[in-house]
């Protein structure tokens, strides 16, 4: 049986010995445990996008941009995700669906990204505007502005019944719970698909030290043509 094989890197910056052991120690743990989960939820209760690293915010920078590591998860509902691009100002992850590849429009007519990403969203392009307000209508039925962008914690999406996938090192994973979720040519990272989920340790070139993930796949035919290599941000 011929397989396709799928390798996630998992850093792409060298590393000491130090810092890696420094990072297994103390940055991995806070990842596995606190990971946030970031969805956009229609009122029905529907999870109608599923952020991820590469997703977009309202303030048009992506979600691995914005504060995706806590230490500690607040107790404080919502959870704030502000961006972490210099003079963004942008107060947690918002997310906004696009009309095919287009930005949605808002009421007053100008497109979401001639709003301004502070609190109110108002609109830089005319003084009509009382604050974004997308009439856009979501694959689920319901208009854009009837959705939420939701931040929560693996218990909280775990007592909703909704999917948590598997625990993952990644930066800003999001909402990516499986391959059902992928936005942007990611990987499935849930055990119930089509790959084995398979962890090793190696080293790639000289002073490269890396964990990577791979996926076998049965049925696709593994050759240099088929073989796709992912870089994860870190
Ligand atoms: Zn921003
Ligand atoms: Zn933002
Ligand atoms: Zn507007
Ligand atoms: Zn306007
Ligand atoms: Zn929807």
């Amino acid at each position: 049986q011929a397989t396709f094989i799928v390798f996630i890197f998992l850093r792409r910056k060298l590393f000491t010995l130090e810092e890696y052991e420094e990072y297994k120690r103390k940055v991995l743990p806070i990842r596995l445990r606190n990971r946030l989960y970031v969805s956009w939820r229609s009122p029905t209760g529907m999870d109608c996008k599923l952020v991820g690293p590469e997703t977009l915010c309202f303030c048009t920078h992506r979600y691995k941009q914005h504060k995706t590591d806590y230490e500690v998860i607040p107790r404080d509902r919502p959870i704030c995700v502000p961006c972490r691009v210099s003079h963004c100002p942008c107060q947690s992850y918002h997310y906004v669906p696009l009309n095919g590849t287009q930005p949605v429009r808002c009421r007053c007519k100008h497109f979401a990204d001639e709003h301004s990403a502070a609190p109110g969203f108002s609109c830089n392009s005319c003084s009509k505007c009382s604050g974004f307000h997308s009439c856009f209508t979501c694959a689920c039925g319901q208009p854009a502005y009837a959705h939420e962008t939701v931040v929560e914690t693996k218990e909280e999406r775990l007592a909703q019944g909704k999917p948590v996938g598997q625990d993952v090192p990644y930066a800003a994973m999001g909402g990516l719970t499986g391959f059902s979720s992928l936005a942007e040519g990611y990987m499935r990272l849930d055990d119930s698909g089509c790959g084995k989920f398979q962890r090793q340790t190696g080293s790639i070139g000289v002073g490269f030290k890396t964990d990577f993930f791979f996926f076998q796949i049965p049925g696709y035919q593994h050759g240099p043509s088929l073989s796709k290599s992912i870089l994860w941000t870190f």
